[in-house]
């Protein structure tokens, strides 16, 4: 398939409905009835319904792209909605992907939502790709973004990136079939795990995603019309709070690993190992289970939590003293360095991370709480807050 033709096969007829519904972007000359009619054959696939996926797939479907996909794996959660503006304070609980189906449907009954609660991965990404033009890759993780952008290079289609940090946030489009760099041109290999800031943590203004989230599908829509310049071979950045748009020529790297002439991956990888807690990382670790067994068995076992106070206002052990991770270094003596100490997070990879740097000042006997308190309350005590 090459550019021009995505949303062009079968071309359908409009309604009366929709043409009153689509009229003020058919009145565009560079819509017009034959652009609204490439919109509704168009398949987009939005990996994610989170902060990127929102605003992208809502105005995807008020445009009228005739079939949205939708994967995600997730349940919504309180925490979700000051940014995943396709979720209500009703959904909290239910499958994203139902809140999501919903909400699309109420804003544009004339379209097909197909959605899939699982996770992308190594065995089901190439086929899923297979069945759409374009893929808008709104996933929050590394792993995710590497599979998304290698399996739409061996499928030849468009990958729409977007990605969001805090006040910042970049956008480009990713098709080495259409002459532009893939994800891997710029980033060949993902970081170690241990290198990679709080996965789960970080934190984000939801009017960030918002911006990045729309141009996104602002993107897959021009690519479906053939229209305009697009991002190709553009990184676009944002800096939300000076408002500043800066944009970065990328190229096709002919020795990239996937896109480049003399490939070395050919084969979906499924990297796991990502914000897991550091199971790949030397650090010895106990799973909440046993921590639990401990306690109850009334070993001597000091707890220490190194989240933010406010996450530990939220939820935390029965016993554990906040360090926050920042504050290490000058709090040494109040860590014990007898007795067993378990160290806990919110996912396990700030604790794996203070575990190595207090190794590194001499300390013994420390245990990573592996999986953090996320996996605490998945394990041993479901009535824990979830933030
Ligand atoms: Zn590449």
């Amino acid at each position: 398939m090459n550019e021009s033709a995505i949303g062009e096969e079968h071309i359908a007829q409009l309604s009366q409905d929709e043409l009153l519904r689509y009229s003020r972007q058919i009145n565009l000359a560079q819509i017009g009835e034959e652009g609204q009619r490439r919109l509704k054959n168009a398949r987009v696939l939005c990996i994610g319904a989170g902060g990127l996926g929102s605003p992208a797939s809502l105005y995807l479907a008020a445009a009228g792209i005739g079939t949205i996909g939708i994967i995600d794996q997730d349940t919504v959660d309180l925490s979700n909605l000051h940014r995943q503006v396709l979720h209500g304070t009703s959904d909290v609980g239910n499958e994203k992907t139902d809140s999501a189906r919903a909400r699309l449907l109420a804003i544009n009954p004339t379209i097909a939502i197909e959605t899939y609660t699982t996770r992308l991965s190594a065995s089901n990404a190439s086929e899923l790709v297979h069945d759409y033009d374009i893929v808008v890759d709104g996933s929050d993780n590394l792993p995710t973004r590497y599979l998304s952008s290698d399996v739409c290079v061996w499928e030849r289609k468009p990958n729409v990136y977007g990605s969001v940090h805090q006040f910042e946030g970049q956008a480009s489009l990713f098709a080495p079939h259409l002459g532009g760099p893939c994800y891997r041109c710029l980033f060949p290999e993902p970081p170690p795990p241990e290198a990679i800031p709080n996965c789960a943590e970080a934190g984000v203004l939801g009017v960030v995603p918002g911006l990045i989230g729309m141009i996104q599908a602002l993107e897959a829509i021009k690519l479906i019309i053939n229209k305009g310049n697009n991002l190709l071979g553009r990184l676009l950045h944002v800096d939300a709070l000076t408002l500043q748009f800066r944009e970065f020529k990328i190229r096709r790297d002919p020795n990239c690993p996937v896109c480049g002439d003399s490939p070395t991956i050919m084969q979906p990888i499924d990297y796991e190992q990502f914000c897991s807690g550091g199971n790949d990382s030397k650090v010895p670790g106990i799973s909440p289970r046993q921590l639990q067994e401990m306690i109850s068995a009334g070993k001597k076992v000091a707890l220490v939590d190194v989240r933010e106070a406010f996450e530990f206002e939220i939820a935390r052990i029965p016993n554990s003293q906040l360090i926050p991770l920042g504050t290490i270094p000058e709090r040494l003596a109040d860590i014990p360095r007898t007795e067993t100490t378990v160290v806990m997070c919110k996912s396990g990879a700030r604790s794996t991370r203070v575990i190595e740097f207090l190794r590194e000042q001499g300390f013994e006997n420390l245990l990573n709480l592996e999986g953090g308190l996320d996996a605490w309350r998945e394990e041993v005590d479901p009535t824990m807050r979830k933030y």
